[in-house]
């Protein structure tokens, strides 16, 4: 086998393209609201955290700033008061007004929340709606499934939300 050091540029290399991927998982607590991707579901219990809890916005925002080689924490410490239950979605407007302002653009945010309850399907549009919206995209270039639990582990015993989020950026302009 080839050593893959100072090989050629990849094809994705030369069209600017990077992949971003972002995960994140709030504990479910009595008295908070359920908040995915800036769309509050109509729930007795919701997302513990240091802002809204919005696990979805974080997962994505995680993914985005990671295809532009930075991450959430750096950028939003959980230490700051400033943070401290802030709507989530503006924190994606401007992670994401970071980012694009070094040239990068959406192709495409595909996702995944996993929670035993409430179920997202029904608000699958609105949510995509949303997040298209704060992002400036649209609503074809965000996707969400949601998956159970299974009754298995934390999220299965709903005790937690996780969400996952892959995003492909292309950087059509150098910065
Ligand atoms: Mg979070």
């Amino acid at each position: 086998m080839k050593p893959l050091t100072g090989s050629a540029p990849s094809q994705c290399q030369r069209k600017g393209l990077h992949i971003g991927l972002g995960r994140d998982l709030h504990r479910l607590v009595h008295g908070r609201p359920f908040i995915l991707g800036g769309v509050t579901l109509p729930c007795d219990f919701g997302e513990d955290g240091h802002s809204d809890g919005d696990v979805l916005t974080h997962a994505i925002t995680d993914a985005l700033l990671g295809a532009a080689s930075t991450d959430i924490g750096e950028l939003f410490p959980n230490t700051d008061p400033k943070w401290k239950g802030a709507p989530s979605i503006e924190m994606l407007k401007k992670a994401w007004g970071l980012v694009s302002a070094e040239g990068w653009s959406i192709i495409n945010i595909d996702c995944v929340v996993s929670c035993e309850k409430p179920a997202v399907l029904p608000f699958r549009n609105q949510i995509r709606d949303s997040l298209a919206g704060a992002l400036c995209i649209n609503i074809e270039q965000v996707f969400l499934k949601g998956k159970t639990g299974e009754g298995i582990g934390i999220i299965g015993e709903g005790r937690a939300v996780e969400a996952l989020a892959v995003c492909l950026l292309e950087q059509k302009s150098e910065k």
